[in-house]
């Protein structure tokens, strides 16, 4: 039922965005990965997906801060591709300072790049799935969509308001066999995490495992990160027909942090 669709997924060149990529690869969808960069590793990725999983891939540069960018990833991706039915909105950033001193071009990057970007993009794609009859919507939000942390107005901001488009959006696409959903993960072990551990047990004089126990995952009951394969896979049953009645949902996959 998938095999043969095609989809865009944003900010995929690294992390969950990648992993998403790979996960809906795997299940024989046709991918189009993006990034603002444009090297020759960026390519490579897309190159790698097609022969580890004989599907078409290909990489288009991308920035998704800006409003003419989106539109033209949706448009690129259809003519290299064909009609997308799949748009997963990925692409986010990070800032933290406190509210005072947060700088108002780090909260104008923010809102873009984590917010805006999925309305261009969702804006751009949803008259070709209508075209085409079927179409899944999936944005990353986060636990942080939900919920609140200090220091993180811009992200927290961002994230919720990525919740409500997508009821939105759901709301309105209910009765044309579209659906839109967001995935709130908590921590997931990407490899910008992996590379934050070293800082922080030298930060906290702790070990690997505590430092991750009591610092990164204090929040997290489970005690432990998703993965960017399980993100993947979500997303993917996401797109399957079993979902077909899960619209305007935002889905937790933090560990239970959102429950405490
Ligand atoms: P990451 O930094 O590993 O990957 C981000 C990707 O977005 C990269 O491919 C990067 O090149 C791309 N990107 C950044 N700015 C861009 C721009 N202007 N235009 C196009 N692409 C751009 O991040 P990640 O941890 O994989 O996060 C991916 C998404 O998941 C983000 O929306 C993030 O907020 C969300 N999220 C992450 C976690 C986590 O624990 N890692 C938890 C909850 C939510």
């Amino acid at each position: 039922m998938l095999q043969g669709k095609n989809a865009i997924i944003t900010g995929s060149t690294s992390g969950i965005g990648l992993g998403i990529a790979r996960q809906l690869a795997k299940t024989g969808i046709n991918v189009a990965i993006n990034s603002y960069t444009d090297s020759q590793e960026d390519h490579k990725l897309a190159e790698d997906i097609t022969q580890e999983f004989g599907v078409k891939a290909a990489f288009f540069s991308a920035d998704m801060s800006k409003a003419d960018a989106c539109v033209s990833l949706v448009e690129q991706a259809t003519e290299s591709l064909g009609p997308i039915s799949i748009l997963v909105n990925n692409a986010g950033i990070q800032f933290v300072a406190p509210v005072e001193e947060f700088p108002p071009q780090k909260w104008d990057a923010i809102l873009a790049i984590n917010l805006s970007s999925v309305f261009h993009t969702t804006r751009a794609a949803v008259p070709g799935m209508k075209a085409f009859g079927w179409g899944r919507i999936i944005n990353i939000s986060s636990a942080h969509g939900l919920t609140a942390s200090p220091f993180k107005s811009a992200y927290v901001a961002a994230k919720h308001g990525v919740v409500g488009f997508t009821k939105s959006v759901a709301l309105e696409l209910a009765e044309k066999n579209i659906t839109c959903n967001a995935v709130c993960p908590g921590y997931v072990m990407t490899p910008l995490v992996e590379s934050q551990i070293p800082e922080q047990m030298k930060a906290h004089n702790m070990d690997r495992e505590t430092v991750i126990r009591e610092v990164m995952l204090a929040r997290q009951p489970t005690k432990d990160f998703a993965t960017t394969e399980q993100i993947g896979d979500i997303v993917a049953f996401l797109c399957s027909d079993a979902a077909a009645q899960i619209t305007g949902t935002p889905l937790s996959v933090d560990g239970g942090w959102t429950a405490l």
